[in-house]
């Protein structure tokens, strides 16, 4: 018999009932006691969803963040929230957020106020995780309590608890030593705490524990492969079984490694090490059990299940009883539940499977392997149905988009002349000062413009009421520009919902849910477009608004775009091809729009690539494979372009420096990158490369309300100006204005014009 189990469910609710709950309480519209009943709803609800599974997973509930929940479990709380009053999840909150609810921030003189962690992404994922703090006095001290409750809680439902907890050495590896420490070092201070916490697991009764290691798909030094050896040498010969999971990516180097870890199980993604498994089974212990990730936790599409079965069913002639099947990883990464939509497309709705979905093929599987596929003839039927439909469906394939993609070329992506040549043609062109000022591209989003989008939505307000109320806001934020006498505008991105959305909605090619929620952090949620089809543009999508504001006014207008690669990368997108395939498409697509912007008379054109770096793949060995494809696709978006056209990109992610060899390859006029929090050390990267364009390095942090000086920001550029020579840089701020109050912007770029102004004198 195959063993069923699942590695984790998505905790934030399928109506997102989590964030409002969480949001409530901050608000204090709620008590502790009704968020925590909520938790308890919903870790009961998820339970019930997953009954059919031998294994389900308890402890993957967070409030928050799992790896969090994790730091107190341990006991590894900061410093600075240590002496805190009160319940431990206002102190998590503390932790995460720098604060809890009003109300629990009573001892407001002692316990708010505190820095909020640091967060970044898990992994290769869009979930971030609030970073470990270690320094070299960190101790460690088990705190069991929130996983001896969850696992009563799901034994009390009937099922079977499998407590989940990161390894103790990827939870080192994630952290980071504030003092620079060697966080290897606290291995064997941390190691009795969770021989402690098995020890728990094993006076319960606990059968199995999933143990994540996901560290063990990266590329990993000996010291960390050792690790590895050391901890689960301390861990052995507890009196419960122990599973290690890895997930997201093959594991190499350090398949033998994992194989030979004296545990009782190992977990394998077989969507991404698919090929790895037979190395698995032949130097894995024959006592030990296989968990082969079948399903993938990643992307919402229907598996091929008949097509899995013909892999899977020799593995389970060989394994038998040592066989166990999973997603391939947490199915935190997608939507709970495909049953929530009813508006979408019913064939498209056919193609897809969210997590309770995934969970119900992998029961397809499991019977199909313990009683034959004769048991679950009918649902192998229905699957293979979708599966040839989607296939074959018109929707998907578009010979038009094919044969496009067949001519693309070298030239597709060449500039007619080289930067300098350009340079010199856009300079006469545009006649801009020294330091040109500019902006990201969107302008606060305002309650009128709110108000107005949701009008249009329910169907309040007509199509030509609504563009009529979206020109208003983009002459007001013409207004605003000429008055603060920035030299190059933009319209304001009054019409946009979302950079990569709006876009979405207007190609050929993708679809929308309503609840298709992912957790991004906290109660933070992303409903990705779901990218199913051939790409194609049927019209314009931006022209007819820039020239409209191009109209408004007599200085440069710049148009604005969202770029191929960061569409692709904040989307769910298609299994039956490579990404590349797909973010060639989108190149395609949004090159004709930079071609009609360009006809329509728009000097500066701004594409976007926010998310470029998001893409880079775990291991380093392949991240030239990536970026070869992707700053292809951005050539090909930019530069069928005229050399008098200025092509601007911007980026707005910490660390570029160890690709920006491949920034410079975009080969963009102008780019616009996030600097000003970091006093402009992220220029760090222009010691060792000389990046031969423009470059406006961010001089406002547009995450703070925190308005910059005048003086700060001429500090800052002179600093830049180091580095980069003075007439190739750019006054702008990090990022868009979209989040930001108007009364916040203003006086904030009269700083920065103010600053420009200063720069040009002194130079
Ligand atoms: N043009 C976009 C804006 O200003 C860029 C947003 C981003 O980089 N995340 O909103
Ligand atoms: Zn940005």
């Amino acid at each position: 018999m195959a063993t069923t189990h699942n590695l984790g469910f998505p905790r934030i609710g399928a109506r997102r009932e989590l964030k409002f709950a969480l949001e409530k309480y901050w608000k204090n519209e709620s008590s502790r006691d009704e968020l925590k009943a909520l938790g308890a709803t919903l870790r009961a609800r998820h339970w019930h969803e997953q009954a059919g599974l031998d294994y389900v997973p308890a402890g993957d509930f967070a409030f928050y963040d799992q790896v969090l929940d994790m730091s107190f479990t341990l006991g590894n709380l900061p410093e600075r929230v240590r002496n805190f009053h009160g319940d431990a999840l206002d102190n998590s909150f503390r932790v995460a957020r720098g604060r809890s609810a009003q109300g629990a921030e009573e001892h407001a003189a002692c316990c708010s106020g505190v820095a909020a962690g640091e967060m970044t992404k898990w992994f290769d994922t869009n979930y971030h995780y609030i970073v470990p703090e270690f320094d070299a006095n960190t101790q460690f001290s088990l705190d069991a309590s929130r996983l001896i409750e969850q696992v009563g809680e799901a034994r009390a439902q009937g099922l079977n608890a499998k407590p989940v907890i990161i390894g103790p050495v990827t939870y080192l590896w994630l952290g980071k030593a504030k003092d620079d420490s060697d966080k290897l070092a606290l291995l064997p201070r941390i190691l009795p705490v969770y021989a402690a916490l098995l020890d728990h697991f094993a006076a319960l009764g606990v059968d199995w524990v999933q143990i994540d290691e996901p560290a063990l798909v990266t590329e990993l030094d000996a010291r960390w492969r050792d690790a590895f050896v050391t901890a689960y040498d301390a861990l052995s010969a507890r009196r419960v079984r122990v599973l290690v999971a890895t997930y997201f990516g093959q594991l190499q180097e350090n398949l033998a490694l994992a194989c030979k870890l004296p545990v009782d199980g190992l977990h394998i993604d077989a969507i991404n090490a698919r090929d790895e498994i037979e190395q698995a089974i032949a130097q894995l212990p024959d006592t030990s059990m296989l968990s082969v990730g079948v399903i993938n936790g990643r992307n919402i599409w229907k598996s091929d299940l008949n097509a899995t079965l013909d892999w899977l069913e020799p593995l389970h002639r060989q394994l038998g009883e040592r066989l166990w099947i999973a997603p391939s990883c947490s199915l935190l990464h997608v939507p709970v539940d495909l049953n929530s939509e009813v508006k979408l497309d019913a064939d498209i709705k056919s193609w897809l499977a969210f997590a309770v979905q995934k969970l119900a093929e992998l029961g397809v599987l499991a019977q199909a392997l313990n009683q034959g596929r004769a048991a679950v003839a009918n649902a192998l039927a229905e699957n293979a149905a979708a599966i040839a439909n989607r296939r074959t469906s018109q929707r998907v394939h578009n010979p038009a988009v094919q044969a496009s993609l067949a001519k693309i070329d070298a030239s597709l992506g060449k500039r007619q002349s080289a930067y300098a040549q350009r340079a010199d043609k856009q300079a006469a062109m545009l006649a801009l000062p020294a330091f040109p000022t500019t902006t990201i591209g969107s302008f606060p989003q305002t309650p009128e413009i709110r108000h107005a989008r949701s009008q249009f939505k329910s169907g309040a307000l007509d199509a030509a009421a609504y563009r009529q109320a979206m020109k208003e806001e983009i002459t007001r934020a013409v207004r605003e520009q000429e008055s603060l006498g920035l030299d190059v505008l933009v319209h304001g991105e009054a019409e946009r919902n979302d950079m990569v959305e709006y876009f979405g909605e207007q190609l050929e090619g993708y679809a929308f849910s309503e609840f298709g929620w992912v957790q991004s952090y906290g109660s933070r949620c992303v409903k990705p477009p779901i990218l199913f089809g051939d790409i194609s543009r049927p019209k314009a999508m931006t022209v007819e608004w820039i020239e409209y504001a191009a109209s408004q006014t007599s200085k440069p207008m710049k148009g604005m775009l969202t770029g191929p690669v960061t569409i692709l990368n904040w989307s769910f997108v298609r299994d039956d091809q490579p990404r590349s395939v797909s973010c060639h498409q989108l190149a395609l697509a949004i090159r004709d729009e930079v071609l009609d912007l360009e006809r329509a008379g728009v000097r500066i054109i701004q594409i976007d690539e926010a998310a470029l770096r998001e893409g880079l793949p775990l291991r380093r060995s392949q991240w030239n494979d990536y970026l070869r494809w992707a700053v292809e696709s951005f050539r090909i978006t930019a530069n069928g372009v005229k050399d008098e056209t200025q092509i601007h990109t911007h980026m707005c992610y910490s660390e570029f420096n160890d690709i920006i060899a491949s920034i410079a390859d975009m080969d963009a006029d102008v780019i616009t990158i996030e600097t000003s929090r970091s006093d402009m050390e992220l220029l760090d990267a222009f010691d060792d490369f000389a990046y031969p364009n423009q470059i406006g390095p961010g001089v406002y942090d547009i995450h703070s309300p925190n308005i910059p000086s005048r003086e700060h920001i001429v500090d800052l550029m002179k600093k830049a100006a180091e580095r980069i020579p003075a007439e190739r840089l750019w006054v702008n701020p990090d990022c868009g204005l979209k989040t930001r109050q108007w009364e916040e912007v203003i006086p904030a770029l009269q700083n920065m014009v103010a600053a420009a102004h200063a720069l040009r004198q002194s130079a």
